[in-house]
Parts: structure tokens; C-alpha cells; sequence
């Protein structure tokens, strides 16, 4: 190929005399999409004080800008953030609060859509948050996208907010946690987290929720096999989704297969051994028996003060959970340590020096620079 053909501006090499065949034209540029002379109207900063009375008051917008200060990275906007929560905890805890997970293609879209509008049915105020650890990768986070949720996107009593997409899983697992205490304080009385049931998500959610709900799917007769024992001896509450048409035989069957399965776990903390209902959530079959399951659970919990206790517990591990993140994050920003840990890798990966001897380098080089513990 001529290379001075390739060179030459809007030329490509088929407009070269040798292809007898097609030409290509030149494009024309495209006017931009939004009108530039459109002055972008800068967004009043707001108060710690603005972002409470907003919250307090239910707006939607100031609670939205509130959850994004949460989010962001910035220190300025961490400590504001703090602030806030803690002005806003004295307001919060009232909500029932639903984890709700499933592999994808489960359903959890299709049926947060109908289970929320059925909460809705009778009231209150909803909020459907979301923890997905593959945002991290993709920097998009996918749950929690109000286009999945078609008919609660425009109902005016809920607010959807997508899975935070920056940091660790325990970085993500926490903002949703301080986006909970914000809607509580705004009023919302149900609050669903949402998660994809492949990993450690559920565990977060599970830390951070009063009922867990495991959303799955009739399979070909192993459904158990595939399904970790951990998610399901998490779970408060099994729903066989897809039980429509020509499939409602296998899904009670699977319903079958795992309430014996759940009889040879142990009894859970909550004192309710977990119901399994089959249920369509396209077809909206079987919602009301969903939540007539949940309502009974919360109405076991509240009698023998398992609720209290969950909760109770929730905030002993969110105190540990905060420790751990703020001491690894000293950590690992410190560029110093950074750079010698950097070193030290290479040292361990030529087998110049032993792991434990490169990690004690590290520590003690870290606690000198920040005093010792
Ligand atoms: P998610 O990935 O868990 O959020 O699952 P979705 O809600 O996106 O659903 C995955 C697919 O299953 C979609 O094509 C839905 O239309 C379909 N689906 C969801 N719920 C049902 C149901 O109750 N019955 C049937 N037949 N299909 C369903």
C-alpha cells in the first residue's frame, strides 16, 4: 500500500488508481449535538446547612447532589459529606431496608420494577440503590440504571440511583451505606440494594440491609449445585422468578428442591426459617405473596428483637469496616510507601529477598514516617 496515499489528508487508500472500484468521499464535520452558545449555568455551591434542610425537606434534587458529594473523591468534599451524614443520622433508621441479588438475567430489573410499584401501592417512599463491583471495571456502573426500572423512573415517589463506580468494594459498599442514612432522612421508607449475585457484593449488601432477598431460577432439575451455600445461608427470603407459561411446573419444583434444601441448614439468627415462593415478575403473578413473605419476616423480627440486634451488629461492623478502609487507604496514598513497596515487589519477584522480610521493610518504613502505632 502506498504509504503517501495515507498520508494525504482525507484521502484513503481505495481512492488510489490502482482500485478500480469505489472511491471514498470525504465526510463532512457534524454540528455539535448541544448548542454551544448556550451558556452552561453554573451550579450554586451549597451549604452543609443547604444539603440538610434540601434532604429534610424530601427534594430530590438537593438529596441527588448530596449522594454525588458522598461519592466524590475530593477531601473538601468528603469532610462536607461527613458533615452532612451526621447531621442527617439523627433522621435516618426508619426504613425497612431490602438487598435484593440474583445472577444476572434473574430478573432483578424486571422485578424491583414491579416489587416497587407494588410497595409503592400502599404508600411511602421508595429508594432503589444498587452495589456492583464490575463498575469498578468498566466505569459504567450498570444496576441501579433507571432505564431498567421503566415504570418507577417516572413514578414521582421514587428515587433510583446507580451503584457508585469508583474504588474498592468496601469503598462502594460504604457510600451506599451513607446514601441509605440520606434517603432515610429524606423520608424514604423502603430502600432497595441492589446486587449482582456472583461475589463478595453480597456480603456488603448483607451488612447493610434488614432482609435479604435471593432472587433465582429453575434450572434443568441441579438448580442447587451451581448456587454458593454462603448467598443462600444469607438469604432471609427465596423467590423462584420466571414461574409463567410453560415453566411454572420446573419453578415449583425448584421451590421444592429448595425448601428441603434449606430445612438441613441450621436455624438463622432472625429466628424465621427463610420461605421459598415461586413468582413472575414479567407477568406479575405471585408479587403480593412476595411481600406478604416479607411483611411476615419484619413482623417476626420486630416481636423478638432481632431487628434491633441486626442493626446493632451492622454498625459494629461499619465501624470496623471504616477503620479498615481509612488504615489501608493511609497506607497504600502514602507515595513514599507506594514507591518502596514498588521496589520491594521487584526485590521479592527476583527472589532477592523474602516476602516477610520485604513486608517488615515496608511497615517499618511506613510506621516511621507515621509514628509508630
Ligand atoms: P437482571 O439482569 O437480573 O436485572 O434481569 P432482567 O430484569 O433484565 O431480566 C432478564 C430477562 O428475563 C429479560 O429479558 C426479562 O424480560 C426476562 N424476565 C424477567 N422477569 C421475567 C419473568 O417473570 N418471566 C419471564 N418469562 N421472563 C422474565
Amino acid at each position: 500500500m502506498d504509504n503517501e496515499i495515507l498520508k494525504g489528508g482525507g484521502n484513503h487508500p481505495e481512492n488510489d488508481a490502482q482500485y478500480a472500484g469505489l472511491t471514498v468521499n470525504a465526510g463532512i464535520e457534524q454540528p455539535p449535538s448541544i448548542n454551544p452558545y448556550l451558556k452552561r449555568r453554573k451550579r450554586r455551591q451549597l451549604s452543609v446547612n443547604d444539603y440538610v434542610e434540601g434532604i429534610l425537606k424530601g427534594d430530590t434534587a438537593v438529596l441527588g447532589q448530596a449522594v454525588t458529594l458522598i461519592e466524590s473523591v475530593a477531601p473538601e468534599h468528603q469532610s462536607m459529606a461527613q458533615e452532612v451524614i451526621e447531621r442527617c443520622l439523627p433522621h435516618a433508621g426508619r426504613s425497612r431496608r431490602i438487598g435484593i441479588t440474583g445472577v444476572p438475567g434473574a430478573g432483578k430489573s424486571t422485578s424491583i420494577d414491579v416489587f416497587g410499584i407494588h410497595v409503592l401501592g400502599r404508600g411511602g417512599k421508595l429508594a432503589v440503590l444498587a452495589i456492583d463491583p464490575s463498575s469498578e471495571r468498566s466505569k459504567g456502573s450498570i444496576l441501579g440504571d433507571k432505564t431498567r426500572m421503566e415504570k418507577l423512573a417516572v413514578h414521582p415517589r421514587a428515587f433510583i440511583r446507580p451503584s457508585p463506580s469508583a474504588g474498592s468494594l468496601g469503598g462502594v459498599a460504604r457510600k451506599t451505606r451513607e446514601t441509605i442514612v440520606l434517603c432515610e432522612a429524606a423520608g424514604y421508607d423502603t430502600v432497595f440494594v441492589e446486587t449482582v449475585g456472583v461475589g463478595q457484593s453480597e456480603t456488603a449488601v448483607h451488612s447493610m440491609v434488614d432482609y435479604f432477598l435471593l432472587i433465582q431460577l429453575a434450572g434443568t432439575g441441579d438448580e442447587l449445585q451451581g448456587i454458593k451455600r454462603g448467598i443462600m445461608e444469607m438469604a432471609d427470603g427465596i423467590v423462584i422468578n420466571k414461574a409463567d407459561g410453560d415453566n411454572v411446573d420446573r419453578a415449583n419444583l425448584a421451590a421444592a428442591q429448595f425448601r428441603n434444601a434449606l430445612h438441613l441448614f441450621p436455624m438463622p439468627p432472625s429466628g424465621v426459617v427463610p420461605e421459598v415462593i415461586p413468582y413472575s415478575g414479567y407477568y406479575e403473578l405471585n408479587i403480593d405473596k412476595v411481600w406478604d413473605m416479607i411483611d411476615r419476616y419484619f413482623a417476626a423480627v420486630d416481636e423478638n428483637g432481632y431487628f434491633e440486634q441486626r442493626r446493632r451488629w451492622q454498625e459494629r461492623y461499619w465501624m470496623r469496616a471504616t477503620i479498615d478502609e481509612q488504615l489501608r487507604a493511609h497506607f497504600y496514598n502514602n507515595p513514599d510507601v507506594a514507591a518502596l513497596l514498588e521496589q520491594k515487589e521487584r526485590e521479592v519477584m527476583h527472589a532477592r529477598q523474602s516476602s516477610f522480610n520485604a513486608a517488615a521493610d515496608v511497615l517499618n518504613f511506613y510506621f516511621n514516617v507515621t509514628g509508630r502505632p
